[in-house]
């Protein structure tokens, strides 16, 4: 049984797609500059015994020297176990803001640093955290799952965290046992989860302005051009999308997917700042964008996250240099949203999983 809560206000909608539109996006940056630059984050990592961890989505000169440096790229939980096991006193995070505050939650005795602070997801930025909690409190029968995609106060109210790699495990083990679900905040995911396991979901309204911007009917155009091209989809898409692909999965499955399947050809829907690890596995094979809303139009958020953009070498440096944009979490909240983001570790370990990955 599906039950979506229409619980975000229209007002709240539209600031959030004019937050998307207003996010200042890195411009491309002449080969001097760059290279400039590399070598300043370089220096400034090392003396500030800093490593950097990086989502998919960043820009690839991120994604470049957290590898390069010994830091690295991968999904929100990945980048935040990756921090809290690495011997650096400072973290640095790529990404948006809740990935920095999952990094300090894991490790609040170490300093958590952002190249920008402003960097939002619009699932965190449609779950606030009181309205939240009043809906939580309006169910008390149901166990609360959340998405990593929220802020730390949801989290703490959370009995569970899951990522999109571990979410039907976590979801069919509740349901096993009888219990039923209270989703937040994606409205897709949710939706994807329910319709693979027959659970019981009651969710929050959210969406990903990303993944809900791909179409299927442009899709379908697009398979028959490429009638030989496996196609993999992010379940933060829309079900008329997600039923068209051949993998749905999380960032890692997809990025697994293009080095392990048989083809050469594959259409991906999902930010394509993953096409830098992609290419990096299977450097032969051809990745082609999934189309979009706003395909032929002006889109700051098709197949590209706008606050993702906000990320660049030059404010790394800046961050680096004058250890502005430090995360905090009232340590209250940090202490109970450990629980629910523990819980899901714990299960992974005992089920043997990997947890992986937005
Ligand atoms: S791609 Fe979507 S889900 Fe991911 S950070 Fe951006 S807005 Fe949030």
């Amino acid at each position: 049984m599906t039950n979506t809560a229409d619980l975000i206000p229209a007002r709240l909608s539209a600031e959030i797609a004019a937050q998307a539109l207003r996010a200042p996006q890195i411009p491309p940056l002449r080969p001097a500059d760059r290279s400039a630059l590399l070598d300043r984050c370089r220096r400034l990592l090392r003396e500030r015994n800093a490593v950097l961890v990086a989502h998919y989505y960043t820009d690839d000169d991120l994604q470049y020297l957290a590898e390069e440096s010994g830091g690295c790229v991968s999904d929100s939980l990945e980048m935040a176990r990756f921090g809290r096991d690495h011997p650096a006193t400072t973290l640095v995070v790529a990404g948006v803001r809740f990935m920095g505050e999952t990094a300090k939650i894991l490790s609040p005795e170490k300093r958590v640093l952002m190249p920008t602070l402003d960097a939002q997801c619009s699932l965190d930025l449609g779950c606030p955290a009181p309205e939240f909690s009043a809906f939580c409190d309006a169910h008390p029968d149901r166990t609360v799952v959340v998405y990593a995609n929220t802020s730390a106060e949801v989290k703490a109210r959370a009995d569970w965290m899951v990522t999109s790699g571990i979410a039907l495990k976590i979801v069919e083990h509740l349901h096993a046992q009888g219990k039923k679900i209270l989703w937040a905040p994606d409205k897709h995911l949710g939706n994807y989860v329910q319709r693979m396991t027959g659970a019981d979901m009651l969710m929050w309204g959210g969406s990903c302005v990303v993944h809900e911007a791909f179409r299927a009917n442009a899709l379908e155009d697009l398979m028959k051009q490429h009638p030989d091209a496996k196609i993999l989809v992010h379940p933060e898409s829309p079900e008329p999308v997600w039923r068209l692909a051949d993998v749905v999965g999380s960032t890692t499955a997809l990025i697994n997917a293009v080095r392990d399947i048989d083809a050469d050809k594959f259409i991906v829907a999902t930010d394509r700042g993953i096409f830098y690890k992609m290419r990096q596995l299977a450097p032969h094979k051809t990745l082609i964008e999934a189309p979009t809303v706003g395909e032929g139009a002006t889109c700051v958020s098709c197949a590209h996250c706008p606050w993702m953009g906000m990320n660049g070498l030059a404010n790394l440096a800046d961050t680096l240099e004058t250890g502005r944009n430090e995360i905090h979490v009232d340590p209250g909240v940090g202490a109970r949203a450990v629980h629910s983001i523990q819980r899901m570790l714990d299960f992974a370990h005992e089920h043997g999983i990997g947890t992986a990955r937005k």
